[in-house]
């Protein structure tokens, strides 16, 4: 079995863009409308003779408030229980959202490897972005934009000490 990455983070930071990207298909669908992703979706990547299964997720996109943070929690469990390494995508020119630092406390607490990923970075737009993500503490964020196919060799670099 290939080594699992997991890619998580709030709805519309581009995750399932980030999986076409590394998939090089069309598997995921990707939308302007949040919630697109229902299921998990599997890919496996390879590149630079690194090879990985790529899992896309949706977990956090329910559409009722109230029961979100219960639905986060135990969908997050699930992905990550079978995990090497987790992706968590954040939006470097939204910046940082409560949800986002929710999500990153309880990746803060949990027994596998993050790698903060932050999309969106095309150009320089997303530069305070990326150092806005600093403070998750998670480590060094990533810069990338998974829509123009930037600073995938960088998170590469990151995945490949770990998986
Ligand atoms: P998900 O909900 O996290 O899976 O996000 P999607 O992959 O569906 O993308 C949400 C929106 O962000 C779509 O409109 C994408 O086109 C857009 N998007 C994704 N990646 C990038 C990027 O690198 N730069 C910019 N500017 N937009 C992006
Ligand atoms: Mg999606």
């Amino acid at each position: 079995m290939l080594p699992r990455v997991i890619i998580i983070g709030r709805p519309n930071v581009g995750k399932s863009t980030l999986f076409n990207r590394l998939v090089g298909k069309k598997l995921a669908l990707v939308d302007d409308q949040p919630g697109v992703t229902r299921d998990r979706r599997f890919g496996d990547v390879t590149l630079a003779g690194m090879r990985f299964t790529i899992v896309d997720t949706a977990g956090w996109e329910d559409e009722d408030p109230s029961t979100l943070p219960g639905r986060m929690r135990m969908q997050t469990e699930v992905s990550i229980a079978d995990a090497d390494a987790v992706l968590f995508v954040v939006d470097a020119r939204a910046g940082l959202t409560p949800l986002d630092n929710e999500i990153g406390n309880w990746l803060r607490t949990a027994d596998v490897p993050v790698i903060v990923v932050a999309n969106k970075a095309e150009g320089r737009s997303g530069d305070a972005g990326i150092f806005e993500a600093y403070s998750l503490g998670l480590g060094e964020p990533i810069g990338i934009s998974a829509e123009h196919g930037e600073g995938t060799a960088d998170l590469f670099e990151a995945l490949w000490p770990i998986i």
